[in-house]
């Protein structure tokens, strides 16, 4: 009992030497998983001396579970997550013709980590399409459990397509489905609850960090009731739950319109002065525009399922791409996490050293900031910026860096714990 973390009133009690499950996943898991421990666990020991320890247990998941139990996804591993509530996983292929979408989706699901949060960040000499990458500061929250993501589709020409089809023109009164005789149908679920949970937590977090703002990105122009509904609500909590510590843009709006557009900036000027948090909203494709233009204009990001899949590559982009792009799946209410790489098996450089272990390391400093372990997190971050400021990258940075030199998977880990002071 004394090494698994407990949430108590709300707040995680950590013990120095916590069990930490994790999956070595599928693809290059095998190839990033060690080196991300020997990092880790030096930055740990270059924090806390021999004070604080993380103590790893592999749980099985993917091919290897596979291999052993006859079940990718085996209850051992779903349970031990529930128990120690905090672990870190690899990448998981998908398994052919079993009847499950997705691994990682069926871990979400299963544990209602309805939160993906993904921090985009950049690491100066690191390659970036954009002019002030050094601006970059942002935080998607991505709602983890809903939207199209529920997987209630059905395909043209089946039983269900055309009940459905049918349902809708004669019960509903539908008259715009263009080509109802070769239609396939998809549902989007978007609900108040699902909404508001991943709202408070984007809205706590950037309390807690002290991060300017929170922009609610949505298409509610086109969906009104599901996207349009979730920037509502999310405006209706602000208000309701942190208004206090918050001003939002429907207030400023409702100012400029009542009284006047000087005493809506007033209004706007002294919130800022006070350090509340601005809650906004942008329009989905307005957003992946003005994220690339005006970058330091975003902080914290809430959005759906389907927007923050999109919105996450493209943020990864601007600041070095998918080998150091971090992600972790949290349910805030229990305190459960589980951190991961961003990317996927990447079988095509699987077992030639060439796979960068950055994503996975930063989700393993991720983990440490969870943990509230900040001082063995920031000497990994400190480590990586002397690391890429020699340039000494794997190959995914190397082909786009001048005068760099190549290192191999393990060779980065061992040059960022060289580089740990
Ligand atoms: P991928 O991310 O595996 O690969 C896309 C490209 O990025 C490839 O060229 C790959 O070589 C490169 N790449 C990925 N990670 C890299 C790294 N760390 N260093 C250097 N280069 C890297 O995406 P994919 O090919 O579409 O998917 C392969 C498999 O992974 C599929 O089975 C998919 O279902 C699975 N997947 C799993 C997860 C997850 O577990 N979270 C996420 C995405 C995809």
């Amino acid at each position: 009992m004394d090494d698994i973390i407990q949430l108590v009133n709300g707040k995680l009690v950590v013990p120095d030497t916590p069990i930490i499950p994790f999956i070595e996943g599928d693809g290059i898991g095998k190839d990033i998983t060690e080196p991300t421990q020997r990092v880790i666990n030096a930055a740990v020991t270059a924090a806390y001396g021999g004070s604080r320890k993380l103590v790893w247990m592999e749980v099985l998941a993917g091919e290897k579970a596979f291999k052993a139990t006859g079940n990718y996804l085996p209850e051992e591993t779903l349970d031990a997550f529930r128990t120690y509530r905090i672990g870190i996983k690899g990448p998981l292929q998908t398994p052919v013709g079993e009847g499950i979408r997705s691994l990682t989706v069926a871990l979400r699901q299963t544990l209602d980590l309805y939160v993906c949060l993904r921090p985009i960040r950049w690491f100066k000499g690191v390659p970036s399409p954009i002019r002030y990458p050094e601006l970059v500061d942002m935080h998607i929250f991505r709602e983890n459990t809903e939207d199209i993501y529920a997987g209630i589709e059905y395909m043209t020409g089946t039983e269900k397509a055309l009940k459905f089809r049918d349902f809708l023109i004669n019960e509903m009164g539908v008259d715009k489905i263009r080509f109802p005789e070769t239609s396939s149908f998809g549902v989007k679920p978007v609900s108040k609850e699902g909404s508001e949970r991943l709202i408070r937590s984007a809205i706590e977090y950037a309390i807690g960090r002290k991060l300017p703002s929170v922009t609610l990105v949505h298409k509610g122009n086109i969906m009104k009731f599901t996207e349009g509904a979730f920037k509502n609500w999310g405006y209706d909590l602000a208000e309701t739950e942190f208004g206090a510590q918050t001003f939002t843009w429907r207030q400023y709006q409702k100012l400029e319109k009542e009284k006047s557009q000087a005493d809506a900036n007033k209004a706007l000027q002294s919130a800022k002065n006070e350090g509340k948090v601005i809650i906004k909203d942008v329009i989905t494709d307005a957003f992946l525009q003005e994220s690339l233009l005006h970058p330091f204009d975003y902080s914290v990001i809430a959005t759906m399922n389907l927007n923050g899949d999109y919105i996450s590559d493209q943020l990864a982009a601007m600041v070095g791409g998918i080998g150091i792009s971090p992600g972790a799946n949290i349910n805030y209410s229990g305190g459960y996490a589980i951190f991961e790489a961003t990317h996927g098996t990447a079988p095509n450089i699987a077992g030639t050293g060439k796979a960068n272990p950055g994503s996975l390391i930063l989700s393993g400093v991720m983990m440490l900031e969870y943990l509230g372990w900040y001082e063995a997190a920031e000497h990994v971050y400190d480590a990586l910026e002397h690391t890429f400021a020699k340039r000494r990258v794997t190959s995914d940075l190397f082909s786009m860096m001048e005068g760099a030199t190549l290192l191999t998977t393990s060779g980065f880990a061992d040059e960022i714990i060289n580089n740990m002071h």
